[in-house]
């Protein structure tokens, strides 16, 4: 059965499996009277991801966070955020076209940063991370809504989603964040605690509504910052001021009836 949802476009890593499960599965969707778009510029109602979560925020990063909906087919390492396994395909024509998923809406998070003469937004799904160019700590002035905090000195910090929790957050010892709580976390990058530095060691969790302020202390402004979303950087040699707050975009992924989060983060953390 056909609805309004016609039109999916498949997006793949170049992988041999990743390439196997593309050939069956256009063969299967244009059985099924779908039609495959040619680019993601037709703004499909659909965006098929077939390899990792690595592939995942490739497609929604190279799409510039798309309005369409997105659902991922696992042949990755982890796949934490792809719903599928490449056995499944008849399934997943199935329900789609009988209507049987839900769409789960994550937030993102969006940076944006102030030089002398311009104004730069990055946005990241798992996260932004903000640390230095070299092997150098870097000092971070470090302000929530207006009100100064703390100057944090280390190797920098992360600022994840409920949906990058379970990531490079994950690593540096953050929260796993159920993406039903709309929060954002600050977890520090080997934060300095000597009688020179003081950084918070532990995350802070941040309600939606606010905005963190973060500028480069004295010892840091002539050094170049990178800024990373979700893996992909860009440096800046003369940031004036940064904001963080929750991202203006969601991505839209499908979820399917046996979807739960914390059997997810079972399966991939603890099993
Ligand atoms: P990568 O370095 O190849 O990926 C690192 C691992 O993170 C992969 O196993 C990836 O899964 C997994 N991953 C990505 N998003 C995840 C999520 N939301 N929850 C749980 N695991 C997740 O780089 P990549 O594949 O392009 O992914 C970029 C992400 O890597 C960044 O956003 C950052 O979160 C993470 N990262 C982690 C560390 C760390 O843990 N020390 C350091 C740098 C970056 P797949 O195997 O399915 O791709
Ligand atoms: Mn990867």
């Amino acid at each position: 059965m056909l609805t309004s949802k016609e039109k999916i476009y498949i997006y793949s890593n170049g992988t041999s499996s990743s390439k196997e499960t593309r050939r069956r599965l256009e063969e299967k969707l244009e059985k099924s009277g779908y039609s495959l778009a040619k680019s993601a510029g037709e703004k499909p109602d659909l965006i098929v991801v077939i390899g990792g979560d690595g592939t995942l925020l490739e497609a929604i990063h190279k799409f510039n966070f798309p309005e369409s909906q997105f659902i991922g087919i696992n042949t990755g390492h982890l796949g934490f955020f792809q719903e599928l396994m490449p056995s499944q395909l008849d399934d997943f024509i199935f329900n789609y076209g009988q209507d049987k998923f839900a769409i789960q809406e994550l937030s993102t998070v969006d940076i944006n940063v102030r030089t002398n003469d311009c104004y730069f937004t990055h946005t990241g799904l798992n996260e932004i991370a903000i640390k230095g160019s070299d092997n150098h700590s870097i000092h971070l002035n470090m302000s929530i809504d207006g009100s100064f905090i703390q100057r944090f000195s280390g190797d920098g910090v992360v600022i994840a989603t409920p949906a990058g929790s379970t990531a490079y957050n994950y690593s540096l010892g953050g929260s796993i964040v159920d993406p039903r709580v709309n929060v954002l976390q600050l977890t520090p990058i080997a934060p300095m605690n000597t009688i020179a530095y003081r950084s918070f060691t532990s995350s802070i969790l941040l309600p939606p509504e606010l905005t963190l302020g973060i500028s480069p202390d004295i010892r840091t402004d002539k050094k170049p910052i990178r800024i990373i979303f979700d893996g992909y950087y860009k440096e800046y040699s003369d940031i004036k001021s940064m904001e963080v707050s929750m991202g203006t975009r969601t991505i839209k992924l499908l979820r399917f009836e046996n979807y739960d989060f914390w059997e997810k983060v079972k399966s991939k953390f603890l099993l």
